[in-house]
């Protein structure tokens, strides 16, 4: 999609721009891509893009198998576990539809927590170039390290960022939960989610009302929208009481801190922000809190991702099977040791999709006096 070419709208007051803007300038509500939706699930995909038809539409989806998380019970608790991301937090879901949507071949973001660490993943995965600008020098180190690790060049003082974390794209990133949650449990009455900003409470309550809206979720759930009590509100919380089922709730940062400590112990790292929608969710009846990230960072490769999820097609799976077996191979040479099980045109689409998710790489080699295309497992 060129962002030329995409409208944006804010659900609240009914502005409409072909803007890249953020928020509505009317009534400061996060503005949401426009693109026709329609309720389906493509149950063979491990990730949040078996909701294709409601995101907004892309020419090439750039995937390290975000969402798709699990629901459990921690302690009492029923949790959302976005911890279990690619990057370690929900905000790879974001990325990966701006990323698929907007493409860019260098990118300048401005150093933020999860944010950062999360877009040069999948800036890095569709071959963009990536540099990180921290304005004086706090930064987490060990996100930066894994920045650096992929590629992105850090550097100091004021810059102007490419793109932000408050992006229409990621809002329809966002979305994405509320459509997994309704697949994974049907109906739930209440869901707690923290919030600074509070842009992913937004997201995920008008997930819902889409839901509603497109006739398939007759009830949207009671929306906790937990703001640790030393932050006083969130930043667009008066966009966020304008939609019905919200309730804003303020956490005691004692709570949050000792809630903290105890899933630490439990073997649940997670962000003290995380800890916020959980304290929320803890004394009420059947409210699933949305762990949105955790502390420790540890990125899942693309071919971990697929080793853990194992819900590669039959095809992809025999496809990477030779590759590894012959270490590297044309799609022709593929094709013939499937035994003509699959037409040589779905080897080279099956090829393309494994090198798009990052597990294949590709390289050129002479063969005689042809120069040929040979794929390999990346390593
Ligand atoms: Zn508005």
């Amino acid at each position: 999609m060129n962002l030329e070419l995409a409208k944006f709208y804010c659900s609240l007051c009914g502005y409409e721009t072909w803007r890249g803007e953020a928020f509505c300038p009317q009534c400061g509500a996060p503005l949401e891509v426009y693109s026709r939706k329609a309720w389906s699930i493509a149950r063979g995909s491990p990730s949040m893009w078996r909701y294709k038809s409601m995101l907004p539409r892309v020419n090439n989806i750039v995937s390290l198998y975000e969402g798709y998380t699990p629901l459990r019970v921690f302690r009492g608790v029923k949790v959302k576990d976005e911890t279990r991301n690619p990057t370690g937090s929900y905000i790879d879901r974001g990325s990966s539809v701006l990323v698929s949507a907007l493409r860019f071949t260098s990118a300048v973001l401005s150093y933020t927590p999860d944010f950062t660490l999360s877009l040069t993943a999948y800036l890095r995965a569709s071959g963009s170039d990536v540099d990180v600008c921290l304005q004086g020098a706090r930064a987490e180190l060990g996100e930066l390290l894994v920045s650096a690790r992929f590629g992105a060049r850090i550097l100091f003082g004021e810059c102007a960022p490419t793109v932000s974390y408050e992006n229409p794209f990621m809002v329809e990133g966002f979305k994405t939960i509320a459509y997994e949650i309704y697949e994974q449990a049907g109906h739930v009455d209440c869901i707690s989610i923290p919030a600074e900003e509070g842009i992913l409470a937004y997201s995920v309550a008008r997930g819902f009302m889409e839901l509603s809206e497109l006739g398939v979720a007759p009830d949207i759930p009671k929306i906790i929208v937990a703001v640790p009590a030393s932050r006083v509100k969130a930043k667009i919380q008066e966009a966020l009481v304008k939609l019905k089922h919200v309730t804003i709730e303020n956490v005691d940062d004692r709570d949050i801190i000792s809630e903290v400590v105890k899933l630490a112990l439990k073997g649940l790292r997670v962000r003290p922000i995380s800890a916020t929608s959980y304290v929320a969710a803890k004394n009420k009846k059947d409210c699933i809190a949305l762990l949105t990230g955790t502390e420790v960072k540890k990125v899942r490769t693309p071919q971990a991702a697929a080793r853990e999820i194992r819900k590669l097609t039959r095809t992809q799976q025999a496809v990477l099977e030779i590759v590894k077996r012959e270490g590297k191979a044309t799609a022709y040479e593929v094709w013939r040791k499937l035994g003509g099980k699959v037409t040589l045109r779905g080897v080279y689409s099956t090829i393309d999709t494994l090198s798009k998710i990052g597990l294949l790489t590709e390289e050129l080699e002479v063969r005689g006096y042809r120069r040929v295309k040979v794929f390999s497992l990346r390593s």
